[in-house]
């Protein structure tokens, strides 16, 4: 993943002034990678890599971050912004019914949607009518009525024995049907081809003529990778689409389709499908679907709290005397404090790239703990903490009063500073933040 490749960049100490070219291309090349693995589009990756180098060129180096995580930090964002930012919510039309129409190729996942989406409404106080406008599948019709009585919702359909009907026909009369029976949401199943074809897409835009959809959804495949920009504009340009739902994402697609589409076609994702159940379906978030496509989901966790946490003053000051080994205790308090706002100290450790070797020596140092060490001490005095070798026999004793522990906590608590003391000067070496060791040798 691009975490794993990125390890190396990422344990570089944090940056000072501006990014430099070096620092953006190394960093950009494995962001490539990642996209191209995630099945983004040549042109699309292109494209977005410029646009990121761009923005990275003027930025300023962040305290808090290595200029690795900071290139992240802004690609990050920056797909975030393209993917829509925050989620658009579905139009619905002043005057009821507000018309759905879904739009794909076959496969896609339209009539599995339509039962979605008409649950998902009906839960909202909506009254959804489900209108079966896909005739060229022999069962197609069977499944949109299957898929609505799961759902709850009544299924507009055609007459059976007539023959093959006119999907035109049935969608402007289930329209009719909406108004009459005060269905205030109308969705209109339409058929899918295998691929792009032109008399799908003339049938497609008829319907769309004549019913003139407040919302048409244009509904892709996430697994379809690389094909989804040519999909999407056959689609924009013969049918038009005004928003997007990707489906089947509980698949291993990276989803790199979601930022092809987007960036092609300018059209928000509303929706995201990810199972066969009809509740296996929510509104799209960017924020999720950008972590997913760069697989690094962890990592950005961890630049987020490492940038929450961050005091620049007090880790120069510990950063300095980490380098000569003359860390207080009243640093390591400060330290602890700050590492603590990072959340549990277990959960963070889980995502240190490389952290492997060091998980097991920390995994002793637990919040409860740090509870109790932060109790013994706050019963110090101020010399004491800051040279914890006068803290001989008399002195534990009284601190051990103090703060209602026995003897023997303060005297682990002082052998574990040493040892603290130690493998923080390991940390500061090995990353460019938390601890508040940046930049300690
Ligand atoms: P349509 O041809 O566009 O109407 O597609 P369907 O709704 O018939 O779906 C095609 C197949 O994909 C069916 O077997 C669905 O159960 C399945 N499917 C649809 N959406 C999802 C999804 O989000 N995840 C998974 N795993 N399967 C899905
Ligand atoms: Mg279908």
């Amino acid at each position: 993943t691009l975490s794993d490749r990125l390890t190396s960049a990422l344990q570089t100490l944090r940056g000072k002034g501006k990014l430099t070219d070096a620092d953006i291309d190394a960093t950009a090349r494995e962001i490539r990678i990642a996209l191209l693995e995630a099945d983004v589009a040549l042109p699309v990756v292109r494209e977005f890599i410029a646009q990121i180098k761009q923005r990275a060129k003027g930025a300023e180096v962040s305290g808090a971050l290595n200029p690795a995580q900071q290139v992240v930090k802004i690609v990050n964002e920056e797909l975030i912004g393209i993917l829509g930012g925050e989620t658009r919510r579905l139009n619905l039309a002043k005057n009821p019914p507000t018309v759905i129409m879904l739009a794909g190729l076959q496969g896609a996942g339209k009539t599995t949607l339509a039962g979605k989406l008409a649950l998902w409404l009906k839960k909202q106080g909506h009254a959804p009518l489900l209108v079966a406008c896909d005739l060229q599948r022999p069962n197609a019709v069977t499944q949109l009525q299957v898929v609505g009585e799961r759902a709850g919702v009544t299924t507009f359909a055609p007459e059976p024995g007539n023959g093959v009907g006119d999907p035109v026909d049935v969608a402007r009369r289930g329209v009719e049907e909406a108004r009459h029976a005060q269905h205030d949401v109308v969705i209109v199943d339409t058929a899918g081809r295998l691929g792009v074809d032109e008399e799908l897409m003339r049938q497609a835009a008829d319907i769309r003529d004549a019913v003139k959809p407040d919302e048409t959804l244009f509904v892709v495949d996430a697994m379809i990778g690389q094909d989804a920009v040519t999909t999407a504009e056959a689609f924009r340009d013969g049918v038009g689409f005004t928003g997007v739902v990707l489906t089947k994402l509980d698949g291993d697609a990276r989803g790199g389709a979601a930022l092809s589409v987007r960036q092609v076609t300018g059209q928000p994702i509303l929706f995201a499908s990810n199972g066969e159940k009809l509740d296996d379906f929510d509104i799209f978030h960017p924020d999720r679907m950008a972590s997913r496509i760069l697989g690094m989901g962890d990592l950005l966790t961890l630049i987020e709290q490492a940038e929450q946490a961050f005091d620049a003053e007090q880790a120069e000051k510990a950063a300095a005397k980490l380098g000569t080994g003359q860390l207080t205790l009243e640093d390591f308090l400060e330290q602890m404090l700050a590492v603590r706002k990072m959340g549990p100290i277990g959960n963070l450790l889980g995502m240190l790239p490389g952290a492997g070797q060091m998980k097991e020596q920390l995994a002793q140092v637990d919040d409860k703990h740090l509870d109790r060490l932060q109790a013994i001490i706050r019963g110090m005095t101020p010399a004491e903490r800051a040279d914890p070798k006068i803290i001989n026999g008399s002195r534990r004793q009284r601190i051990a009063v103090g703060s209602g522990v026995t003897v023997r906590e303060v005297n682990d608590l002082v052998n574990r500073f040493f040892e603290a003391r130690k493998m923080m000067q390991q940390m500061a070496g090995r990353f460019g933040f938390g601890f508040g060791g940046g930049g300690g040798s």
